[in-house]
């Protein structure tokens, strides 16, 4: 057969044959390394009985890897000068399906029951367009999809304060938003050199092993987040001093602080200290007192 998609030869050719040119303002670095490539599939854990769903595939390197190995993909990207270029590159994939969308607007509830109805757990499986890592990723934990995992290639700096600890200074509402509804891995970092072009940052290779229910149960999760965010308003004042601006404007101390020793927090403590449970146990006690 051919060379991959993903050799740096073949991937050039197909671009002169197409006479693509990269667009900066998409995100796109395309990859050109199998060992990365196979890091991020195995790292997947797909099979056959299993569906995986590609955001922005590209020129399909990662596209093609997937297709070798899951019973079903998908692949989502908004470039529609990429679309023919896929669909000639994958055509020895009847099992790819290419979908031409904003990723950001598509019912993936919707694309699931078409999709995916044959195969059992799904991966989301993505080199991701590092300009909306985040909104991307919260839209796949949000919606509660039928997921095993998501295993995406994204700045490391965004990975970092995805996978860390309550104390450090990369803990924050990203930290809790993620964690809340997986588990975050760091899989290995990846140095510029696999791409073409190259960008500008640092990236890894994170795995978030999707949870089945959340680990604290909280009695209104809008209500939860937005304590947290609040909580993370100034990160160098105090938890009080956060709550009290967002909460209890105009209102002396003395209510704010009896609510935080109910929920068994210390009021000169730092919204960076504060567990998943203790953000949970806070805001039960501020919703039951009407905030
Ligand atoms: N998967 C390919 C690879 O690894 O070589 C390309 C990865 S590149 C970092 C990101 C891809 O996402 C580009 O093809 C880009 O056009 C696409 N993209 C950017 N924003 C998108 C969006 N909102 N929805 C779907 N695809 C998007």
């Amino acid at each position: 057969g051919r060379e991959e998609i993903s050799s740096p030869r073949r991937t050039k050719e197909i671009i002169a044959a197409h006479g693509f040119s990269f667009k900066k303002s998409l995100g796109q670095n395309f990859l050109i390394d199998q060992n990365i490539l196979n890091k991020i599939v195995d790292a997947a854990g797909l099979d056959k009985s299993t569906g995986a769903l590609e955001i922005g595939p590209g020129i399909g390197a990662l596209t093609e890897r997937l297709a070798q190995t899951a019973g079903a993909v998908t692949a989502v990207e908004i470039d529609q000068r990429l679309i023919p270029i896929l669909q000639e590159v994958l055509s020895p994939y009847p099992h790819v399906k290419i979908r031409h969308a904003d990723v950001l607007n598509v019912d993936l509830h919707e694309l699931f029951g078409e999709d995916f109805a044959e195969v059992g757990k799904v991966s989301v499986v993505a080199n991701l367009p590092y300009y909306v890592t985040t909104p991307i990723l919260m839209k796949l934990l949000e919606e509660k999809l039928p997921l095993a995992n998501i295993v995406v290639m994204i700045q490391k700096e965004v990975a970092e304060r995805m996978a860390a600890s309550p104390g450090g200074k990369d803990y924050g509402s990203l930290s809790i938003a993620v964690q809340y509804y997986s588990e975050p891995e760091l899989i290995c970092t990846v140095p510029h050199t696999v791409f073409i072009p190259q960008p500008n940052v640092e990236s890894a290779v994170i795995r978030l092993k999707v949870r089945e229910r959340p680990p604290v149960e909280v009695r209104d999760e809008q209500h939860f987040f937005e304590v947290v965010r609040a909580s993370f308003t100034q990160r160098r004042k105090t938890i009080s001093n956060n709550l009290k601006s967002r909460f209890f404007p105009g209102e002396g101390r003395e209510r704010l602080e009896a609510l935080l020793s109910e929920a068994g927090i210390q009021p000169s403590r730092r919204g960076e200290t504060l567990s998943l449970a203790e953000y949970a146990r806070l805001s039960d006690v501020l919703l039951a007192a009407g905030i």
